[in-house]
């Protein structure tokens, strides 16, 4: 700015200078000079019109090439509007690759305002959720899925979990459907839709089978039982049969515990979202579990406290919420020395309510514990056997706290114990009946 500020000078001292001369020849210099101030100040005009109307048209021509100040001022102009235009190109060019990109994804992907209302979707989703292009923008898309499920995860503010539902518009094709957390500062959410009918297919045959075949295993062993107990009194009085004839009925046992679990867990896959109203009353139930777990070994027996808060109920199956305690607990007596200290506590807290679990046992290694609740996963299989488990319990556990949103956090040190937490969303926790209440004093 300083050399145009020195150039402007430049022409007022060479105007002033050419203007000495028609001065000197007319002996009169106040004309000549009257006359260049009036050409200099229109110059100036002459300028300021032509940047007015530069901006007016939109910068759409180029500015001349000028002196002084102006030359300065038109240059830094046109070079700014040089950079736009080129920043603009590569906005517009990298906008339409995305669009490109999203356009040929599979997956139907939808651009949500903040209320929920369509602002922009791919052509996928014209495909698996049935939208029409341009009839469907700016109308509400819970209205358009309509789906009961999938209208909570549309209202909520948080990203959702992964839900498997069928598309609108084809009842064959079974859609994976997530949506995220509010994004940009318009907060608009984004909803993607896979197409996982052949997986689901897939997923379904397998739990198909394993239901099948667990419950065609169920008769034959059951009679199979009955006549060993016919025989087992048939030769109580021969010593030469009793160690084999116990060792098959303990086989068979094992055998009606594993297609028991196994039964258990295709009931859970199969049974989906819970649909919770009935409060259950989880202290009196871990005072029975925990009786029961006593009787599970002989003298030393397991010093077992159990700490509950019996004003905390939960709403959910009782029959499923028993199976998901009783499998930690007998864990904790199962894999633990006989004598060995546990400590059972069930509180509410900030969070919702947790169950939990903590023993004095061997504890488990580290590397084990991501894959515990894994389907046949042992830390030590041989005496996993011994202890009667079937390898299923804790995806059983698992299985059961996915339908309550619950999680489940195992913490373990070797040679120190282990702890496994059932941590349950406040939404379920329901206080109990007043009735049902220990009288105070
Ligand atoms: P299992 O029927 O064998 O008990 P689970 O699925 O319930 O099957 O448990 C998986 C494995 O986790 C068990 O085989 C055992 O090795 C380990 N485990 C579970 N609970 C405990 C515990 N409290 N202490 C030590 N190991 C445990």
């Amino acid at each position: 700015m300083i050399r145009a500020w020195r150039n402007e000078i430049v022409c007022v001292l060479a105007l002033a200078a050419a203007l000495l001369l028609p001065g000197l020849l007319l002996g009169n210099f106040r004309l000549p000079f009257l006359l260049g101030f009036l050409g200099y100040l229109g110059w100036h005009l002459f300028n300021f019109l032509l940047l007015q109307t530069w901006i007016a048209r939109r910068r759409s021509f180029r500015l001349p090439v000028s002196l002084g100040v102006w030359e300065a001022v038109f240059d830094g102009l046109q070079r700014g509007q040089l950079r736009k235009r080129r920043r603009d190109r590569r906005l517009i060019a990298s906008l339409s690759d995305y669009r490109q990109a999203a356009a040929s994804l599979p997956d139907a992907l939808v651009v949500m305002s903040e209320g929920g209302r369509i602002r922009w979707f791919n052509p996928a989703a014209r495909k698996l959720l049935g939208l029409n292009w341009p009839e469907d923008l700016e109308r509400d898309l819970s209205g358009l899925l309509r789906h009961p499920v999938l209208e909570d995860d549309l209202a909520g503010g948080r990203p959702s979990r992964p839900l498997e539902v069928p598309s609108p518009i084809n009842g064959a094709l079974m859609l994976s459907v997530q949506v995220t957390a509010p994004f940009g500062n318009q907060r608009e959410r984004l909803l993607q839709a896979r197409d996982i009918t052949s997986v689901f297919r897939l997923e379904q045959v397998r739990r198909d089978f394993l239901a099948n075949a667990s419950h065609e295993l169920r008769t034959p062993i059951t009679v199979f039982r009955g006549y060993l107990e016919a025989l087992r009194e048939a030769f109580s009085g021969d010593p030469e049969w009793q160690r084999p004839l116990a060792q098959m009925d303990q086989q068979a046992q094992r055998m009606q515990d594993l297609v028991g679990d196994l039964l258990e867990l295709s009931r859970l896959e199969m049974a989906g979202r819970l649909d919770a109203d009935a409060p259950v009353p989880i202290p009196e139930m871990l005072s029975e579990i925990v009786e029961e777990a006593r009787a599970l070994r002989r003298e030393p027996r397991h010093d077992l406290r159990l700490r509950a808060d019996p004003s905390a109920w939960l709403l959910g199956e009782e029959a499923e919420l028993r199976s998901a305690f009783s499998n930690i607990i007998f864990n904790a007596v199962r894999h633990t020395r006989p004598g060995t200290r546990v400590e059972i506590e069930w509180r509410t807290d900030g969070e919702g309510a947790s169950f939990s679990v903590r023993d004095h046992g061997q504890g488990i290694a580290a590397y084990h514990l991501p894959r515990l609740s894994e389907r046949f996963y042992r830390v030590d299989a041989g005496r996993s056997r011994d202890s009667g488990g079937t390898g299923l319990g804790l995806a059983i556990v698992k299985q059961v706290l996915d339908r309550y949103s619950a999680e489940l956090k195992i913490a373990s040190e070797v040679g120190v114990g282990s702890t496994f937490i059932c941590q349950f969303p406040e939404s379920l926790v329901q206080l109990a009946p007043p009735a049902d209440l220990p009288k105070a004093g």
